[in-house]
């Protein structure tokens, strides 16, 4: 007979030979919980099984997470929904599903500073990524200036396949800045490699109407404006900054401030 240590030994070095390395660690523990309540066959299998499965799972959000690159840490529980009616929550938790990215569907979020967009964008991403699906975040100015950078030293095809690849880019604050005419070119080459293939999600503050003047010329706004649209949701949020409501909390405006609800 083979001695007990032999094949505890064989059976963690097996683990780790299938890169089951969560269940090798907790192959000890899983022992002791099974000696105990004494489980089926089928039940302790499933138990080791999980194990590695959970944690493996944990890892590659973890990882998710890391590549998406977001700017702070924003989840949809923390969002508080009461404060902005115009957002309809049953529509972000059917977005949360990230069915939207399976259809490579946009979605923009409009609306004035501080009402929450950008919030929105990071805690949608994170639940894309929960979800299996490759996430990036980046804001409209970065990512001119890196599309800008890679045209003048030859890059540009490299540069804006890095940024068709993740089935779902972020874009923050566009429309913040106008962009250049050479800008505006290149962000409707990336939205027309993206579009019917991959997911954008848009924040701006700036009305559709505008959209001319943010990339300095119409023709070329009605473009970008048509393949984002095409297959997309809009949430427009109107209401109050939630930043300026915590200030006006403390009392920083005074009576004066313009909006003041007391
Ligand atoms: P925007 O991108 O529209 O300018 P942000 O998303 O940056 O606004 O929101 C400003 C701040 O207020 C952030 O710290 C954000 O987490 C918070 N915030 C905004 N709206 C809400 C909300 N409805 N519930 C909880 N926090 C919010
Ligand atoms: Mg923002």
């Amino acid at each position: 007979m083979v001695s007990p240590d032999l094949v505890h030994a064989r059976v963690c070095e097996s683990l780790v030979r299938l890169r089951m390395g969560a269940a090798a660690e907790r192959l000890d523990a899983l022992l002791a919980d099974a000696a105990h309540a004494e489980p089926t066959y089928l039940d302790f299998l499933d138990t080791v099984l999980q194990t590695e499965v959970a944690s493996k799972q944990r890892k590659r959000i973890a990882m998710g997470l890391q590549i998406a690159h977001f700017p702070a840490t924003k989840t949809l529980e923390e969002f508080d929904f009461k404060f902005q009616p115009s957002v309809d929550p049953k529509l972000v938790r059917e977005l949360a599903t990230g069915r939207f990215i399976a259809q490579a569907e946009n979605l923009l979020l409009f609306g004035p500073p501080g009402v929450g967009k950008t919030h929105l964008a990071i805690a949608l991403g994170r639940a894309v990524v929960e979800t299996g699906h490759s996430v990036l975040f980046t804001s409209a100015t970065a990512l001119l200036a890196a599309l800008s950078r890679a045209e003048t030293e030859g890059q540009l095809a490299e540069r804006l396949g890095f940024y068709a690849k993740p089935k779902l880019l972020i874009v923050d604050e566009l429309g913040y800045l106008p962009f250049e005419r050479r800008s505006a070119h290149l962000f409707f080459q990336l939205v027309a490699r993206r579009y019917e293939r991959s997911s954008l999600l848009l924040t701006t503050n700036q009305v559709v109407t505008q959209w001319g003047t943010v990339f300095g010329d119409d023709v070329l706004a009605a473009a970008i404006l048509d393949r984002l649209l095409h297959h997309s949701h809009t949430i427009t949020i109107s209401g109050d900054s939630y930043r300026l409501r915590q200030k006006r909390k403390a009392g920083f405006f005074g009576s004066a401030a313009p909006g003041n609800r007391g």
